[in-house]
């Protein structure tokens, strides 16, 4: 995530809707990819400052925005939508009759903002189901009758759904989003790292599988790498819930669900892709570690490897000086890295006239 600034010149961050320094309302302009300030003109249209490659432009507040309070990007005045593109994904949102729901839905549209940024500034093609009614990606939110009793049931149920994310479709239970109940999820199931972040990158790794290595010449160094996904998925993770990881798991995978299946593993090891790109992009920002020795977009995965061990553990050790769980908590094997390697390079290797 990059450093923003309001044009007072205070620091102003992603999911801000106004600066604390001169309160000016801000807004996330998707095509340049910041956070900018705004200046009203009345009649719900806002011009950005004279500055940067849009400068001047018009734009309105996107309608989950103005009227929810779930969103702070901006749509273009002239643009036919009320969504950003973003909210636009989102099909089914929770029921807002019932109260707590509100809240919820404002931290999954936030992570969901978040993933779509990381998917932009890779320049990763997001297809919708408006441009693609088949496969297009869409989220449904959705919630148990009683989150606290269903939530286990429901879980391993969505797990099954899964195999459905090759037709683009993303079911969150709203559930991940409670702090409480996810805290208690993943004692349940024995895990280090639970977040809400998380979970929407690895269902979208199911999705790019579907993209990106599914039906292409990839799909024989996808086989080699992760295992043949062709094997009974419905009987792996049965098996995987009954008996756990295999005892050797941490010798080839990055956590012991992705030992599950190939597409598991796929979609836990493109989530970690994801923390990867992400985190390294916000401590360069922060000058936490020292800029990448190559141009942006170079395909040299050792050095990008290398720079995130040295942050990885930079991390983890500030982290338990202020009496906190690890940031990082995870080894990854030779192997694992090898396949964030195939990773990097079917991104990398994504040609979008985007970036
Ligand atoms: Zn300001
Ligand atoms: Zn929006
Ligand atoms: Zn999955």
């Amino acid at each position: 995530m990059l450093d923003f600034y309001c044009q007072c010149g205070n620091s102003i961050f992603f999911n801000n809707t106004r600066c604390l320094r001169c309160e000016r309302r801000l807004g996330f302009l998707p095509e340049a990819r910041r956070l900018t300030s705004l200046e009203p003109l009345g009649d719900g249209r806002w011009q950005v400052p004279p500055a940067g490659s849009v400068l001047g432009r018009i734009y309105r507040l996107c309608t989950n925005y103005s009227d929810h309070n779930v969103c702070n990007w901006l749509v273009p005045e002239e643009s036919p939508h009320c969504l950003c593109p973003s909210c636009r994904l989102t099909r089914t949102i929770p029921d807002l009759t019932e109260p707590r729901h509100h809240a919820l839905w404002a931290k999954l549209e936030a992570s969901k903002r978040h993933l779509v940024y990381n998917l932009m500034q890779l320049g990763l093609p997001i297809i919708g189901r408006d441009q693609d009614p088949d496969n297009g990606l869409a989220f449904d939110f959705l919630a148990d009758r009683d989150a606290n009793t269903e939530f286990t049931e429901r879980l391993a149920g969505q797990a099954q759904i899964n195999t459905g994310h090759a037709n683009g479709l993303i079911t969150i239970n709203i559930a991940e989003a409670d702090d409480v109940a996810r805290a208690r999820m993943r004692e349940q199931m024995g895990e280090h790292y639970r977040t809400l972040l998380g979970h929407f990158r690895h269902e979208i790794g199911h999705y790019y599988w579907a993209r990106l290595i599914d039906n292409t010449p990839r799909i024989d160094e996808y086989r080699a790498l992760f295992g043949d996904e062709r094997a009974d998925y419905g009987a792996a993770l049965q098996q995987h819930y009954s008996q756990g990881a295999p005892a050797d798991w941490q010798a080839h995978f990055v956590t012991p669900y992705a030992s599950s299946h190939p597409w598991e593993d796929w979609a836990e090891s493109w989530a970690h892709y994801l923390h990867i790109r992400d985190t390294l992009e916000t401590a360069t920002e922060y000058q936490l570690v020292a800029a990448p020795p190559w141009q942006r977009d170079s395909s040299d995965f050792d050095a990008l490897s290398h720079r995130w061990t040295h942050l990885a553990i930079g991390m983890n050790a500030v982290n338990r000086s202020m009496g906190l769980p690890d940031a990082y908590p995870f080894v990854l094997p030779a192997r694992a890295y090898e396949k964030l390697g195939f990773i990097h390079r079917v991104v990398d290797g994504y040609e979008n006239p985007a970036r």
